[in-house]
């Protein structure tokens, strides 16, 4: 089903949750994934998301993954699609074969640089921003109306960006092009997220929105990932010593806040593909009080988080 019309079905009475994984480059990494998201999906997510490895890179095993959460596990899943290394008939091939996987959901994304590029150069010059993509998709006789399709937004500016107001320009194109709903990077600095959302709104877009929450997994993932992503970090998260137990309380205060100061519907979650953190973050809310009780005994009896 598409996400838009999954976010009008959802019934439950907790905000929803979507996880996002990556697929890993091993075969018994991909093996041990299949196995989380296999415990994960009776927490009861609204959408799973797939991501494209940068450059394509991990091509096969992103639609493998996607088909794998749709087909076996039966949960609206979203495929990320970039325009690096793309051209149009390497994103029709994408396209195809995630519609005969059953996908009806893509996010349509410019992409990061390959591995080992700084900047990031485009390969098709009918993709150079995510915009053409999506401008592509839509009007696309095969997929223009099979595909709801979300694009990427930056709460605290993207790390390209010459200025926030260029973002929000960029943002309205991409809208403008057709895009159903956003997906935010991740971000931790909720008050900044929160006047971020009003300035969208402001401008007249209207479609979802979905918060990207990180759950802090270790101090070193984090830094990392915040350097990635170019995502401000407030002062009281620099503590080495309480930064994972933190990181699960931080999350649970930035869920809540999200749902009830900023309205929102549910969040993202950027699994990392570990489960652990996303549990306790989930348990802490009461989202899923049911199933999570019944996966954390399941949980107990599994290999650990860092098997990826
Ligand atoms: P765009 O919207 O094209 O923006 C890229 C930059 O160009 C921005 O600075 C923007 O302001 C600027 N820009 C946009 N349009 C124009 C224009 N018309 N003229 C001039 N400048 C313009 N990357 C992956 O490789 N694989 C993934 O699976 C993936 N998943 C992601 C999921 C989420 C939720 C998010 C937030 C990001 C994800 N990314 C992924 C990272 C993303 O590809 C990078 O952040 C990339 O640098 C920008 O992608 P975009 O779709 O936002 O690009």
């Amino acid at each position: 089903m598409k996400l838009t019309d999954r976010l009008q079905q959802w019934g439950a009475p907790h905000p929803f949750f979507t996880f996002e994984f990556f697929p890993p480059r091993t075969d018994q990494g991909f093996e041990n994934l299949l196995s989380r998201i296999a415990r994960l999906a009776p927490l009861g997510p609204l959408a799973i998301t797939i991501t494209w490895g940068a450059g394509g890179s991990t091509k096969d095993r992103s639609l493998d993954l996607a088909g794998f959460s749709q087909v076996e596990h039966g949960i609206d899943t979203v495929l990320h699609l970039t325009c690096t290394n793309m051209v149009q008939g390497t994103v029709d091939d994408a396209l195809r074969s995630a519609k005969e996987r059953g996908i009806q959901n893509v996010l349509a994304l410019r992409g990061d640089p390959p591995r080992g590029s700084e900047y990031w150069i485009p390969t098709d010059p009918r993709f150079v921003h995510a915009s053409d993509l999506v401008a592509y998709i839509r009007s696309h006789p095969e997929f223009g109306s099979h595909f709801c399709i979300g694009v990427a937004a930056y709460p605290d500016g993207h790390t390209d960006s010459k200025s926030s107001e260029l973002d929000f320009q960029h943002l309205r194109t991409k809208v403008e092009a057709g895009a159903d709903f956003i997906v935010t990077q991740l971000f931790y600095d909720v008050d900044n997220f929160l006047d971020w959302q009003k300035k969208v709104r402001a401008m007249g877009i209207t479609i979802p929105i979905i918060p990207g929450v990180a759950p802090i997994q270790s101090y070193a993932s984090f830094a990392r990932m915040s350097k990635l992503c170019g995502t401000r970090v407030p002062p009281a998260v620099n503590d080495d010593q309480k930064v994972k137990d933190y990181g699960v309380e931080l999350a649970i205060e930035t869920c809540r806040r999200l749902t009830t100061e900023g309205g929102l519907g549910g969040v993202h979650f950027c699994t990392l593909n570990l489960e652990k953190g996303v549990r306790r973050v989930l348990e802490g809310l009461g989202w899923s009080h049911q199933s999570v009780q019944v996966v954390n005994k399941i949980i107990q009896e599994s290999p650990s988080d860092t098997d990826n």
